[in-house]
């Protein structure tokens, strides 16, 4: 079987970064996601922050520019879900996809990201896709002048909250604190929205409704009150989950299961990289992503030399 120079996992921003960095220092790499590249970008209505587009770029442009930029650099692309990594007699890396497939490679990047959080309460997984969501770009419009409450008090939460005003007469924000994670300018936009209504150190203890959505069970925290909000919607935003289950054991990690590396992204393992949301670091955002997929792959191509 052939053994490639670099197998990249993942095609989110970190590992289309990588791709580039790759492509034009020549390596043998492979990019290998399971369906199509982009990542949790791929469902960010609009993108703010990333440098070079003062007016904003919606999330499914910029990977599609990323995505083009790494083909033009000429990675090779595979589809296929990795089920574990073992290393070889002769120290190179095996990867085992799904379907019995395995892959030879000197080196691997694993850029998996990670994928939202959910509440955990009753009621969630039974009306998950109807009326509980975890995309308000997919779903948002679906709430045409209609009522929702939006968990979360982090940066998800209340820009995905301003979002949804497009389309929903009202948006409540439910938050478990008297305070906000988000960055101040989104909190300023949010607060001035009159349409979002926010519900201060309270959390969602049952999302009720026989067929779709009918409403929320909340408890607020300081009095001890409960109470019932009416709703036909509930988008969750209470964090992410890095996608490194098939990892472990095999690379040092947080208990989050956040992969730990050094400043160069290399792994407790040899050969083993990791960039983007899917690693131990204090900014999980499309520019780090990007640099971390930089620095890794040019810490494949020094190490291989
Ligand atoms: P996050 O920053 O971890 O925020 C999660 C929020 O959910 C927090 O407010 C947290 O409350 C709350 N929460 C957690 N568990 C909860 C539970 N069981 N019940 C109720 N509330 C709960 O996650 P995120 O907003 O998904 O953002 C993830 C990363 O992506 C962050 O680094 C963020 O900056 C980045 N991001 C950036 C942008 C942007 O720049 N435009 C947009 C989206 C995301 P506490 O505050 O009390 O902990």
């Amino acid at each position: 079987m052939d053994k490639k120079q670099l197998v990249i996992i993942g095609g989110g921003p970190a590992g289309l970064a990588a791709a580039i960095y790759a492509g034009r220092s020549d390596l043998d790499g492979m990019l290998l996601e399971k369906l199509s590249p982009g990542g949790q970008v791929l469902i960010t209505d609009r993108v703010d922050n990333y440098p070079g587009f003062p007016e904003g770029i919606s999330g499914f442009d910029l990977v599609d520019k990323m995505a083009a930029h790494a083909r033009k650099f000429g990675i090779e692309e595979k589809n296929g879900e990795v089920v574990s990594i073992t290393r070889q007699d002769d120290s190179s890396l095996k990867i085992n996809l799904a379907g019995d497939e395995e892959i030879l490679t000197r080196t691997i990047i694993i850029a998996t990201g990670a994928t939202h959080r959910a509440l955990g309460v009753k009621g969630e997984e039974e009306l998950t896709g109807r009326g509980v969501s975890y995309c308000a770009t997919c779903d948002g419009p679906f709430f045409r002048d209609q009522v929702v409450a939006v968990v979360g008090g982090g940066d998800s939460a209340v820009q995905e909250a301003i979002f949804l005003t497009k389309f929903a007469k009202k948006v409540y924000v439910i938050h478990r604190r008297d305070e906000l994670r988000a960055t101040k300018i989104l909190q300023k936009k949010a607060m001035e929205n009159p349409l979002i209504e926010f519900i201060w150190d309270s959390i969602v203890e049952e999302i009720m409704g026989s067929d779709s959505v009918e409403a929320v069970r909340i408890l607020n925290k300081k009095s001890g009150a409960k109470s019932t909000l009416a709703v036909q919607g509930v988008f969750i935003f209470v964090g992410i989950q890095p996608n490194t289950k098939f990892l472990r054991g095999f690379v040092d990690m947080d208990q989050g299961g956040f992969i730990k590396t050094d400043d160069w992204m290399r792994t407790s393992e040899k050969g083993v990289y990791a960039a983007g949301d899917c690693r131990l670091k204090p900014l999980l955002q499309i520019v780090t992503a990007v640099s971390d997929g930089a620095t890794a792959a040019f810490a494949v191509e020094h190490d291989l030399s």
